[in-house]
C-alpha cells in the first residue's frame, strides 16, 4: 500500500514536472550531466523563427536550431540530456513535432552540445549527422584521446544511429541543402554547418558556427610540439570561418556570436588562441632566463 503511494506521488511529480526532469531519474538517455554547472547554459527562451525557414528551439547560453523542409524538419545540435524535453517542448510550440526530425546535425561531441542527441535521436527517429571523427567519438559515448579537453573528459550517452558527412558535400532534404563545413580544433571533429534561407525574395546565407575555442583540461599545452597539428587545425578554421558566405551567424554558444559575423567570431576565437599561446610561453620557467 505505501509502496503504491509512493508510486503514485512520483508518477504525480513526473507529470507535473515542466522540464521533464523527473522523467529523466527513470530514463537513461536523459540522466542529468553536471545539472549544477550545466544551469549557466539552460535559461529558457522562447522559441523563435530565426529567418525563413530558420527557427531557434535552444537556450539562452546553448544554441540549437531547426529548419523547416517540404520533407520535414533538420535539428542541429542537441544540447543536454536535460534539455531534451524542452527542446521536444520548444519544437511543439513551433507547430511541429519531434517525430517530424529527418536529421540531427551534430557540431562537436562535447556533452554541452551532445549530451542530448542520443534521446533526440530516439525520439524523433532520425539520424544524428556528423563528420567521421566526431561520428567515432560520439559512438565512444564522447570519448576521444586527443581532444585538449580530454582529461576532463564528461561521459554522454553513446550515439549509435549516425550518418557521416563531408565536408562540402551537400546534405539534402526536401528542398533544402546543408552544407558542413569543417572547423576542426576545438575538437577535432568539429563542423559547422550552412545553408540559405528566404522570405520571398529576400535571402540570406545562414550559418551555424561550431565552438572555435582553443580551450583545455589542466595541463594540456596547445605549444607543445605534438600539439601543432591541433593549433594548425584552429587556424585554419579561422580562415574557413572568415571567408563563408555569412549574412546570418548562429553560434553554438550565443554569447560568442551576440553582434558577431563569422569573420568576427573567427577574429576573437583567434585573439584567444593565440593570447593562450602567448600565457604559455610567459608560463616557462627558463623563459625568465632569457
Ligand atoms: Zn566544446
Amino acid at each position: 500500500m505505501r509502496r503504491a503511494l509512493c508510486l503514485s506521488i512520483s508518477l504525480a511529480a513526473a507529470l507535473l514536472s515542466p522540464s521533464g526532469a523527473a522523467h529523466g531519474a527513470n530514463d537513461p538517455l536523459l540522466r542529468p550531466i553536471e545539472p549544477d554547472y550545466a544551469r549557466q547554459w539552460l535559461d529558457p527562451e522562447r522559441p523563435h523563427r530565426i529567418f525563413g525557414n530558420s527557427y531557434s528551439v535552444g537556450f539562452g547560453g546553448l544554441s540549437v536550431a531547426l529548419i523547416r523542409t517540404d520533407a520535414g524538419l533538420i535539428l542541429i545540435d542537441g544540447a543536454l540530456p536535460q534539455a531534451v524535453r524542452d527542446i521536444e517542448a520548444n519544437i511543439r510550440a513551433l507547430g511541429f513535432s519531434i517525430r517530424d526530425v529527418k536529421l540531427i546535425l551534430s557540431t562537436e561531441p562535447h556533452y554541452d552540445h551532445a549530451g542530448g542527441l542520443a534521446a533526440l535521436a530516439r525520439d524523433s527517429g532520425a539520424p544524428v549527422v556528423a563528420s567521421a571523427y566526431a561520428a567515432q567519438v560520439l559512438r565512444k559515448a564522447g570519448k576521444d584521446a586527443n581532444d585538449p579537453q580530454a582529461s576532463i573528459f564528461v561521459r554522454i550517452p553513446a550515439v549509435t544511429k549516425l550518418r557521416i558527412a563531408r565536408s562540402g558535400e551537400a546534405v539534402r532534404l526536401g528542398g533544402v541543402t546543408i552544407t558542413p563545413v569543417a572547423t576542426p580544433g576545438h575538437t577535432m571533429g568539429s563542423m559547422s554547418w550552412r545553408w540559405r534561407s528566404c522570405e520571398g525574395r529576400d535571402c540570406r546565407d545562414m550559418v551555424f558556427a561550431s565552438s572555435l575555442n582553443a580551450v583545455s583540461g589542466d595541463g594540456y599545452r596547445f605549444s607543445d610540439p605534438a600539439h601543432r597539428s591541433q593549433v594548425a587545425a584552429l587556424r585554419k578554421s579561422f580562415a574557413i570561418m572568415r571567408a563563408l558566405p555569412c549574412d546570418m551567424l548562429i553560434t553554438a554558444h550565443p554569447d560568442q556570436g551576440k553582434g558577431a559575423n563569422c569573420r568576427s567570431y573567427a577574429d576573437s576565437a583567434q585573439a584567444r588562441l593565440d593570447a593562450r599561446l602567448r600565457k604559455e610561453a610567459s608560463a616557462r620557467p627558463w623563459n625568465a632566463l632569457r
